[in-house]
């Protein structure tokens, strides 16, 4: 059990902990379900973009499926391998692909014919070969909240089944093309196999119809979105997932990806804030913590559920757990059961390592919280508090 007093008292709050030996469970949980198949997991960097996590994830073998030029240079320096490292993202910058390239990676993910052409033209001026997969958007509903829903035909993401026949025959036939694999990713914490396994169907099929024309995938990569527990929900186990897949691939010889995000890092990371006091009017209970919607946002965005816990014993009542932040949205866990709290009484917000400091903003001139890592019963800090200097600093010169 992690000593979260300890922890404040030596790192103050807000701060973010993360267990690393609980993510390491997680990763070798995932990793060991695609046993018995040739398969990389793509940690998804947007989840938890700290150094010192990315760095852990390299050192079980991962690779990183990366959204920005910015997240690709973060794994690279994190000490994760070129060859290890996809980027995705529905739209990207000449000079990121570019960078990309010169980078080496496994290779860049295509979610559109135009951006198909972008590479394609950015590859020939640098006279070299571009390793790709496409994003197939598969038309099916993963059945999870609309916001982080991606896999069906009104969401942004990927392409139709018959753009991307096209698109691989395009890229068969370039000379500065290489498709080597193919990619769907249907949405976030998903807790339904069957929209996973119909999506897999679909796109191993295309990866079948693909070799009749010779051309002839190596990555089948099935994207992240495996769910975890913030509540009550009930969860997809590893095996079945993995089994779900492989199951669709039949004899195919092609190499598995994952890219999963939210379940290596979202119930290894707890958000731990402290009370500044408590105000009840009519109608309300209202305790008000040092963290805000600027340090964890999740609840604003989503209306996310995150279990809260206390260290107070007593009689309890119904209250909400709101931040500082100008903004009526600006709360961490609405109508909670909890005792009677104090000035310097701890609140932890659960389930925090997954979308959390990664949208963190500083908003109402707030530094971000400090990130602590506990690992085999010690701390250490990854990320130093950020205070008002760093917030000015790249503006102080113009005033
Ligand atoms: C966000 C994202 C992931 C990770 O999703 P999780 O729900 O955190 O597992 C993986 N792949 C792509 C393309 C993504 O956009």
């Amino acid at each position: 059990m992690i000593d979260f007093q300890k922890l404040a008292d030596k790192y103050q709050t807000p701060l973010y902990v993360y267990d690393f030996n609980k993510m390491s469970e997680s990763f070798n949980e995932l990793k060991e379900a695609f046993k018995g198949r040739k398969s990389l997991m793509c940690f998804a960097v947007k989840s938890n973009s700290n150094l010192s996590v990315i760095k852990h994830f390299a050192s079980l073998g991962a690779g990183a499926d990366c959204v920005s030029i910015g997240e690709v240079k973060r794994a690279k320096l994190a000490g994760i391998e070129a060859y290890k490292i996809i980027f995705s993202g529905v739209g990207k910058r000449d000079d990121e692909i570019k960078e990309a390239l010169e980078i080496g990676i496994l290779y860049i993910n295509v979610e559109s014919e135009a951006e198909l052409k972008r590479v394609e033209a950015i590859a020939k001026q640098m006279q070299i070969v571009a390793r790709i997969s496409v994003r197939v958007n598969p038309n099916i509903d993963p059945k999870t909240h609309p916001y982080i829903s991606t896999g069906l035909h009104g969401n942004k993401f990927g392409v139709d089944l018959a753009s991307a026949k096209r698109m691989y025959i395009d890229a068969k036939n370039s000379e500065f093309l290489d498709p080597i694999g193919i990619h769907f990713h249907i949405g976030s914490q998903l807790t339904d196999l069957v929209p996973i396994y119909e999506a897999s169907e679909i796109v191993a099929d295309l990866v079948r119809s693909l070799s009749a024309l010779d051309i002839n995938l190596k990555f089948f990569d099935v994207g992240g979105g495996l769910g975890v527990k913030y509540d009550d929900e009930i969860l997809i186990p590893p095996y079945d997932y993995a089994q779900a897949i492989l199951t669709t691939l039949k004899a195919l010889d092609i190499t598995v990806i994952g890219e999963p995000g939210r379940f290596l890092t979202a119930n290894a990371g707890y958000f731990v804030t402290t009370v500044l006091y408590e105000k009840q009017n009519d109608e309300k209970r209202f305790v008000i913590v040092d963290g805000a919607m600027n340090d964890l946002l999740r609840p604003s965005l989503y209306k996310a559920y995150h279990k809260i816990t206390t260290f107070k014993d007593g009689k309890t009542s119904k209250a909400d757990i709101v931040g500082p932040v100008c903004e009526s949205g600006d709360y961490f866990a609405k109508d909670c059961e909890l005792p009677k709290l104090e000035h310097n009484d701890l609140v932890i917000v659960e389930s925090a390592g997954a979308y959390g400091f990664t949208m963190a903003s500083n908003y109402n001139t707030r530094g971000r919280s400090a990130e602590v890592a506990v690992e085999d019963g010690e701390d250490r800090l990854i990320r130093k508090r950020e205070k008002f200097d760093d917030l000015i600093e790249l503006e102080k010169e113009f005033i």
